[in-house]
């Protein structure tokens, strides 16, 4: 049996749906149903006898230590987190309280439970950090790949409150022998993403003929992964990867945003006929950039493939194809999480055109 935090997330549905693809262990998955958790993504296996699901926050340990006490996991994964950029510019104190007390406590937690193991249990036990390449801060152009010994230089109170976790994780490793692993991806992009991170973002809005908002002028260099590749490195980092140790996980595929969204237009231009707003590029929109933005991050992901036997399985091209595919047939699902509170947000931030 495992443990998922943040499992009705973007990656962490994603991940539990395949993990229960590829395994017959149960999985329990702990999240607190912010804005960005959506029970609607684990629609397809509410049923299934392998799932179980916990309404709770990470920070809560008297919870936290129940879940453990009662199923005894063999792993913990940590996917848990306040994961938008713009949102942590705007408010940064839900990003300090998850993503830095709440992994605090969270470890505190599982240390506890940790130590009340023995033999087989106690050795084969795994806490899995998952993390982000933006704690590395920006790369000028012609500066190599993020390895995992770049410095860290976060540049946003997300990246700073994730980098904060991540050496809390390294901490408990260090000083107390926690069994942690920890990964630091690129960005993910697939089906289920919530539409305020750039991909579904621009695909939701051009479908109905509202702006895309480009930052600045659209230079700015990511490096993209399907967020099925993800899964798959995190299962390998679980089973194969060394207590202490930290691996990158990229899909080489360097890209300027303006070069995303132009894509998505092409594709969208191709699937979707006839197009209600004519050509999509005329809804390309420059807008102020964000504060502190980075200008590029690139991870170099040779130790996973060297070490881990890993590789992603999709190209950019395969990728994004099946992206923009799976919300032009997904609709239901776009307009069932463009509401509320979120829906409120997208406005203030992004504008109605
Ligand atoms: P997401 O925002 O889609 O999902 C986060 C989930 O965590 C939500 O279901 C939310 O309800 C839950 N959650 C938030 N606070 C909680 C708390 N206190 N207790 C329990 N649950 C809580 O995020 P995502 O994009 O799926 O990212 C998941 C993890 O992967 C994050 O740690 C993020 O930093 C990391 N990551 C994301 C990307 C990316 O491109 N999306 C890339 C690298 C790493």
């Amino acid at each position: 049996m495992i443990l998922v935090t943040g499992g009705a997330g973007f990656i962490g549905s994603n991940f539990i749906r395949e993990w229960l693809m590829h395994s017959n262990e149960t999985v329990i998955n702990l999240d607190k149903l912010t804005y960005a958790g959506n029970l609607q993504n684990l629609a397809s296996i509410s049923n299934d006898s392998r799932y179980i699901f916990i309404q709770g926050d990470i920070g809560c340990q008297e919870l936290v230590s129940g879940l453990l006490e009662q199923y005894c996991p063999r792993a913990v994964i940590n996917l848990a987190a306040e994961s938008h950029v713009d949102r942590s510019i705007h408010g940064p104190g839900e990003f300090i309280q998850t993503n830095i007390v709440g992994t605090f406590q969270l470890l505190e937690t599982v240390h506890a439970h940790w130590l009340t193991l023995d033999g087989q249990a106690k050795c084969g036990f795994r806490f899995l950090h998952v993390s982000t390449d933006e704690v590395f801060g920006s790369l000028e152009s012609e500066e190599a790949a993020f390895t995992e010994t770049h410095r860290y230089q976060p540049s946003s109170p997300y990246s700073a409150s994730k980098a904060s976790s991540d050496h809390l994780v390294n901490a408990y490793h260090k000083t107390y022998g926690l069994p942690t692993l920890m990964t630091n991806c690129s960005n993910n992009y697939g089906p289920y993403q919530f539409p305020e991170k750039l991909i579904p973002l621009m695909i939701t809005n051009a479908l109905v003929g509202k702006a895309m908002p480009v930052y600045g002028d659209g230079r700015q260099i990511r490096d993209w992964l399907y967020v099925s590749d993800h899964c798959s490195a995190l299962r390998r980092v679980l089973e194969t990867g060394r207590p202490g140790e930290t691996y990158n996980i990229g899909g080489w595929n360097e890209k300027r945003n303006i070069d995303i969204v132009q894509t998505i237009c092409a594709l969208l231009q191709e699937l979707v006929v006839p197009s209600p707003v004519g050509d999509y590029h005329k809804l390309i929109t420059y807008v102020a950039d964000r504060p502190g933005h980075d200008t590029r991050y690139a991870i170099d992901a040779r130790k996973i493939e060297r070490e881990l036997n890993w590789k992603p399985a999709e190209t950019f091209d395969s990728g994004i194809r099946k992206t923009v595919q799976w919300y032009l047939d997904n609709q239901d699902w776009i307009a069932s999480v463009q509401t509320g509170s979120y829906r409120q947000w997208i406005d203030q931030h992004y504008g109605r055109s």
